[in-house]
């Protein structure tokens, strides 16, 4: 008989960022989390929005017309409701608790507008890289409805929204991922207790607090409502709350490639940019 093996490490929180007030689309307001001169990328992830407004003004101008290519769009809505439509000929509304996984892969050109004129519009878009291999793939879009995303509802009350991968206690997302292969839980954690997740040792890792207090790792660093806490090395993420909390924990394995970006364009080589705008100019998406 072996010493029992040692307890896998708990990520501590390493880096908290606000991100920077931001703008896109056709004059949508939003906070950039993820890719800003503070935090450029945490790779695989090349870009978190978080979009919040009661105000008509700052969402309804919506996402006209424009292309991707080289990576996947996440679109993962709390309030509101909003119309995809993609020239790959897939159309769609997500609504709160639904969300849309968007493979852009070698070109796809798409709009995204509110399916709505007034009240709340919240949610999240996060860019996950495609690795080199599969940047030229074809494209491919997932849309699951609030049904459609797995729910688990735990004895202690504890409610995890798996958007993709597989929690601790065994439930597994919808999404179906063939590169990356990302944990994305929306976790709503009752008054004074707390949540323990397995993740991949090498992964990025982060915690987004939506609303309420958290306190993360076993320091008990505490994260403020509407930080990005970048989570530092281990295998075991472990946070509780003392008065209740609603979070997304987010994790994924690096590609560890070279990144060259032009706007919606996002691949391995200046060359591959210069293409992709020549291509999309050219009608070849
Ligand atoms: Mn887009």
């Amino acid at each position: 008989m072996g010493a029992a093996p040692p307890s896998p490490a708990t990520r501590e929180l390493a880096h908290v960022t606000r991100g920077v007030p931001a703008s896109d689309g056709d004059g949508v307001r939003m906070t950039r989390i993820i890719g800003t001169p503070e935090l450029n990328m945490l790779d695989p992830f090349l870009l978190l929005d978080a979009f919040g407004s009661d105000q008509p003004q700052d969402y309804i101008g919506g996402f006209p017309s424009h292309p991707h290519r080289g990576f996947e769009t996440v679109t993962y809505l709390l309030a509101g409701r909003m119309r995809h439509k993609d020239n790959a000929g897939n159309e769609g509304v997500i609504e709160p608790g639904g969300v849309q996984w968007m493979t852009a892969g070698r070109g796809i050109v798409h709009s995204e507008m509110p399916e709505q004129e007034n009240g709340l519009l919240m949610g999240f878009q996060l860019w996950v890289n495609l690795p080199a291999r599969a940047k030229m793939t074809a494209p491919g879009y997932q849309e699951y409805p609030p049904a459609g995303v797995p729910l688990e509802v735990r004895e202690d009350g504890t409610q995890v929204r798996v958007v993709a991968g597989t929690t601790s206690a065994g439930t597994t997302g919808a999404v179906r991922n063939d590169w990356v292969t990302p944990t994305y839980l929306d976790v709503t954690l009752p008054e004074g207790l707390e949540f323990e997740q397995s993740v991949g040792a090498d992964d990025n890792s982060f915690i987004y607090l939506i609303e309420g207090d958290l306190q993360v790792g076993e320091q008990g660093k505490p994260l403020a409502p509407r930080m990005l806490g970048i989570l530092g090395a281990g295998s075991r993420v472990s946070v509780r709350t003392a008065g209740g909390a609603r979070f997304l924990l987010v994790s994924a394995q690096p590609l560890n490639e070279p990144v060259a970006r032009g706007g919606p364009f996002v691949m391995n080589t200046r060359e591959e940019i210069t293409q992709a705008f020549d291509d999309y100019r050219h009608n070849r998406f």
